[in-house]
């Protein structure tokens, strides 16, 4: 006999599961059918595709039963098994690195997400909500010797040798008082019909009824066994045969959400290639969609037959938070899932798909506002990597995602913002760098409120790389197609439209004040200009054409990035301003240098950059101020 400890991570997780998860107990019987449907699913697969697994005769199926005066349930299955390793790996740990976000995000929100379960391959110890011991007795396709892990959930767990006739597995749960209400025919039917009824394989209940004679007396008790699930394939269905409650009850099955979807889209593809397809997009975006090891939310099958849910590759990684099922018709049944990414059909199909999404969510931006609205506070963001790595599509993209704006509340997309356009603008301009309080506030957008033009707020870390790689925004109408440059108002030169340049007397007269300021700043900045973009403020910092932005710059840095060479900044100065004027009579070098000083640096702090020496702005301010009395 072997005893085992609980990796530290199960015992949290199952007290969390066992306290904060209870007032939705019964997802304790989906998680169980749906790991015999994976198990199955799985041996199903191997006996077309594997040559030692083509000798098993196979008939697949689920079997529940269970005993009130035992107070047991029992779900069994003929599925692949798991041996002596495979129980311990599998019961006895949580594989999956996305464990410690759930848990932190279980415990700060503990009762609503129930539907996290599944997630993050919690699944099964989910059964301990109501049951005080489990026994997982198992034999693997192909071996001789079962085994049986048992645990009562506090930390430690058995597993022994045991025997079992063929091979699958039974988990027998014993009930606890709260628990024994699912030892009940019409409890367990009405769980599995709805979230379990599409599953693929069978799934028998067994029960006893019994028989009254004409006077109503108990005559017999029969044990009767009876299939309890529909297991069509619903995608299979053909639309007008399924109602939103089935599409929607589909999808909590496969994505183990507790809500229902935002959106879904079947499509049947007949001609040269045949497949079908069934999207959805969930209401909220997946807990794991920001995590390098997410689970790939869609599935293939070929010709009904499973063949994996675990490939990354089946739907582009900016679409990650898709779910759904992919089955086709044309590849072969085993088909390794090395060479699936290189397989014809499977691009093909992939390309189609995205094709079909992306149009999908255009006519959803176009009918929809509310749902709109949601996708787009969700999904924004993954859709912005798409820009960045999805160069056919981008033009697609770019149609979907959405900025904040200086002139328009909530999102705005390029098109609304090419229609609001005044007269011949020559760029579609946006900040960037910061958070949208900080940009909504730059002086950088003081003239441009002026003039009426319209600035995107860029708010997010990602639209510093993303957007000025996309660079232009094209627009098709009919037969005219007409195109912007995106130009970032803090680049040196996105004040072009702004205006006349300052007229020679003021640019005369401004020369020996920037001077005095460029001579006292030294290596500060990469030059001193007069600024036509300021109206109120006095001075502001734009970065050369070429460079990254300062904020852009110590982003990479706090990423650990210490290559990033010291970019330096263009400062603009307001020639109407008391602060900038007032240089021109002065030569008292210490006055020069401290305006000089805090002009940088209060351009600086506007745009949420960091000083290196506050204490020593501070100590020029100062000076300033109690000079001027
Ligand atoms: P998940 O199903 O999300 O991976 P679970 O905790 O429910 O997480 O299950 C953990 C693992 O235990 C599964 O991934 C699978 O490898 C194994 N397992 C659970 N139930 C069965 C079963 N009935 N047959 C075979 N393997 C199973």
């Amino acid at each position: 006999m072997a005893q085992h400890q609980f990796k530290t991570e199960v015992s949290k997780l199952l007290h969390l599961i066992i306290h904060s998860l209870y007032s939705n107990r019964e997802v304790f019987l989906r998680e169980l059918v749906s790991n015999s449907s994976d198990a199955l699913d799985k041996l199903k697969y191997l006996c077309v595709a594997d040559e030692a697994f083509k000798g098993i005769s196979f008939d697949p199926r689920i079997d529940i039963s269970f005993d009130k005066n035992k107070k047991t349930l029992t779900v069994a299955d003929n599925g692949i098994g798991m041996n002596e390793q495979e129980l311990a790996d599998s019961l006895g740990t949580i594989a999956q690195s996305g464990t410690k976000a759930f848990l932190e995000k279980l415990e700060a929100d503990a009762k609503k997400d129930s539907n996290l379960i599944g997630q993050f391959g919690v699944g099964f110890y989910s059964a301990f909500m109501v049951a005080e011991k489990i026994e997982v007795t198992s034999r693997k396709a192909n071996e001789e010797q079962a085994w049986i892990w048992s645990s009562d959930g506090k930390g430690i767990y058995d597993i022994e040798s045991s025997s079992r006739d063929t091979h699958g597995t039974t988990v027998l749960l014993h009930l606890t008082e709260e628990g024994l209400e699912y030892a009940n025919r019409w409890t367990i039917e009405d769980i599995i019909k709805r979230y379990s009824n599409h599953v693929a394989f069978p799934i028998y209940l067994t029960f006893d009824e019994k028989e009254w004679d004409d006077k109503g007396n108990e005559k017999d008790v029969k044990t009767k066994t009876e299939r309890i699930n529909s297991g069509t394939a619903l995608w299979r269905k053909s639309k007008k045969e399924i109602t939103q409650e089935e599409y929607n009850e589909f999808y909590k099955q496969i994505s183990r959400d507790n809500e229902d979807p935002l959106l879904y889209m079947h499509t049947k593809a007949e001609g040269s290639l045949e497949y079908i397809t069934l999207f959805y997009i969930p209401k909220k975006a997946p807990m794991d969609m920001f995590h390098a090891d997410y689970k790939p939310g869609v599935k293939l099958y070929v010709k009904r037959v499973f063949i994996t849910d675990d490939d990354k590759e089946l739907i582009p990684v900016w679409l990650r938070f898709v779910r759904g099922i992919i089955d086709s018709e044309d590849l072969p049944l085993n088909v390794s899932r090395e060479i699936l990414q290189q397989n014809k059909v499977l691009v093909n199909i992939k390309s189609a798909s995205v094709k079909k999404i992306l149009s999908e969510l255009k006519t959803l931006s176009e009918t929809d506002a509310e749902k709109w609205k949601t996708f787009v506070s969700e999904f924004n963001r993954p859709l912005k990597e798409g820009l960045y790595s999805d160069w056919t599509n981008r033009d697609a993209i770019l149609e979907l995602v959405r900025f904040k704006s200086s002139v328009v509340e909530g999102w705005t997309s390029l098109a609304e913002y090419a229609a609001r356009m005044k007269g011949d603008q020559k760029y579609i301009y946006y900040i960037s760098g910061g958070n949208e309080r900080t940009l909504k506030a730059s002086p950088l957008l003081e003239s441009y409120r002026a003039k009426g033009i319209e600035v995107l707020i860029m708010d997010e870390e990602i639209d510093e790389i993303v957007v000025p790689q996309v660079g232009r925004y094209k627009q098709n109408a009919g037969d005219a197609s007409k195109e912007w440059e995106l130009k970032a108002v803090n680049q040196s030169g996105a004040d072009e439209e702004l205006g006349e340049k300052p007229d020679t007397k003021t640019e005369s007269d401004a020369k020996p004040i920037i001077e005095k300021i460029k001579n006292a700043l030294g290596d500060r900045v990469k030059d001193v200009k007069l600024s036509r973009r300021l109206l109120d403020s006095p001075s502001c910092i734009v970065a050369d054409a070429n460079d990254p932005s300062l904020q852009m710059a110590q982003m990479l840095k706090a990423m650990g990035q210490d290559n990033i060479p010291d970019i330096k900044p263009i400062l603009e100065v307001n020639p109407n301003h008391p602060l900038v004027t007032g240089l021109k009579d002065t030569e008292d070098a210490l006055v020069i240098a401290d305006t000089a000083n805090v002009l940088l640096d209060q351009a600086l702090l506007v745009e949420g950059v960091k000083l290196k020496e506050p204490a020593d702005f501070v100590k020029r301010l100062n000076r300033l101020l109690s000079q001027k009395k």
